[in-house]
């Protein structure tokens, strides 16, 4: 059963259930996890909270000598990391490392905070006067996140709510728990301070338990968007800062002067890396102009080829999606699809044995009003779509309740110009099919992808997790000594 880390301890969670924490490659049930209660909650929260006055005064380059042991930890257990992983989210080994590595990033990025922290000055602002702005941390600090990035989501936050001087708890996802425990042991060795970082396991009393508590200052979330909207209002109407990530529709727009063999192999490495669930998925790819016939033909074939199997398997292309309820989600909104008159051009449902494995799905035909065009599918399953003109393109993407990412394929700086002022998603690839930001930049979509104003990770997210405190001096001279 996992345990809660809290107060520089690891205890029992008290609440009563559990879920399994399931191997989606081979169904073995790897662990528990607890479904913690309101009362684990208070009991991080009051650690945090009496953590929080010393940490604050550590001054900025000690705290981050934490990080720096962390970050040399994390290199020497990488491989340890990366197959825990893969074990309980089923991504390839390949992908792991990718997640990990990320994660370091964010680790690495925040080691900067003595300068990313540091205010502005003005002398004589009037005569005489000066003014300075300083940075301040607030207290205590929580993260939710989800499923699909055990190991890189919570980093996008609690290294820079830390390094500038925030005390912590976080909620990772009770699917995927293992990576963070692990990261956790991590951090204990580093001998930060007892109430520093705390972790709650858990889910949604947990989470409501974190977006009421009085003396918790902001909320990070990252997840489905009814969720991310349910802690967005939570959080906000008790007086939190909250950046709430949500779900998001993806679309990849390939024009006839794109560099068509790299361009839809990079389509479909978007669509289907992770078994599709990653938020920056691309999903629909619109085929603008005559070349959707050399589209479909080269995506059909390259999907085909695809090898599935277990994570942890270095031959293996594509790992499962993460649970039974996930591939019967994704069947039927395959089966809508045909139902709403698309042709499934390669179909990947069957497949036999254990395991949450779904092959890559290809269907053409799809329209704007289809069920399948609309809806997250966060599985490996390629929308083949086309329009008349890159005006129109553009038009359906920003037809789209959600607006994370979109792609444009193109040799032409015009067409890239026009897809970056017009297009409404707020992380654009330009001839690139997963344009994640890096830690020293921020991350975070718009619309229903995205509850809030301050983005994650980066410069935006030293605003989220430190308040601004001006002020303005005036000293008379009283004295003929000095
Ligand atoms: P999810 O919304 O089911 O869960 C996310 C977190 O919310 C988990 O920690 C979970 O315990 C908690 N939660 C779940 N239901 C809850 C409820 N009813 N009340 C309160 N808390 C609840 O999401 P998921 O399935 O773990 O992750 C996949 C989703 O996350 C996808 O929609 C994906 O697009 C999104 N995502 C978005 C980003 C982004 O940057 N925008 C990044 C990664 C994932």
């Amino acid at each position: 059963m996992v345990r809660n880390y809290i107060d520089g301890r690891w205890v029992d969670s008290t609440g009563r259930e559990s879920v399994d924490i399931i191997n989606p490659a081979t169904e073995e049930v790897l662990d528990k996890c607890p479904l913690g209660t309101a009362e684990d909650v208070n009991r991080a929260v009051a650690a945090a909270q009496a953590a929080f006055p010393a940490w604050r005064q550590t001054p900025v380059i000690d705290r981050v000598q934490y990080l720096f042991k962390l970050k040399s930890l994390l290199e020497a257990t990488f491989d340890e990391i990366v197959a825990l992983n893969t074990a309980e989210h089923g991504k390839t080994l390949v992908e792991s490392r990718g997640d990990v590595r990320r994660g370091i990033q964010m680790v690495e990025t925040a080691c900067g905070m003595p300068s990313l922290m540091m205010g502005q000055c003005s002398e004589d602002v009037a005569a005489g006067i000066d003014s300075m702005s300083v940075r301040q941390p607030m207290g205590v600090f929580a993260a939710i996140t989800p499923f699909n990035f055990p190991a890189m989501v919570p980093f996008w936050f609690w290294p820079f709510a830390i390094a500038s001087g925030n005390t912590f708890v976080l909620k990772p996802s009770e699917r995927v728990p293992l990576t963070q425990v692990k990261i956790f042991g991590l951090l204990e060795k580093t001998g930060l301070p007892k109430g520093v970082m705390n972790l709650v396991a858990g889910s949604k009393d947990v989470v409501n338990a974190l977006c009421t508590h009085p003396d918790v200052k902001g909320v990070s979330f990252v997840g489905s968007t009814p969720v991310a909207k349910h802690v967005y209002q939570t959080g906000t109407s008790h007086g939190k800062r909250v950046q709430a990530l949500g779900g998001a529709k993806n679309f990849m727009v390939i024009l006839p002067d794109a560099a068509m063999d790299t361009s839809i192999s990079t389509c479909l490495e978007s669509i289907i890396g992770c078994a599709g669930q990653r938020c920056l998925a691309g999903s629909v790819i619109i085929s603008v102009g005559d070349c959707a016939k050399t589209v479909s033909d080269r995506i059909v074939r390259l999907a085909s080829d695809v090898r599935i199997g277990n994570g942890a398997d270095p031959q293996t292309h594509m790992g499962p999606v993460i649970s039974r309820s996930s591939l019967e989600r994704i069947h039927g909104l395959i089966q809508s699809a045909a139902l709403d008159g698309a042709q499934i051009l390669l179909d990947g449902r069957q497949t036999a044995g254990r395991g949450y494995f779904l092959k890559p799905t290809v269907i053409a035909g799809v329209t704007p009003k289809m069920r399948i065009a609309q809806e997250e599918i966060f599985g490996p399953v390629v929308c083949l779509a086309n329009t008349d003109s890159l005006a129109s393109a553009i038009q359906w993407i920003n037809s789209s309740p959600f607006a994370n990412t979109a792609s444009l394929f193109t040799n032409s700086g015009a067409a890239a110009r026009q897809f970056s002022y017009e297009a409404a998603p707020a992380m654009l690839g330009l001839n690139i099919g997963v344009p994640a930001p890096m830690a020293y930049y921020s991350f975070g979509g718009a619309k229903d992808s995205f509850f809030g104003d301050v983005k994650a990770h980066g410069a935006q997210g030293v605003l989220f997790f430190t308040d601004q405190k001006v002020t303005i001096s005036r000293w008379k001279k009283n004295s003929n000594i000095w």
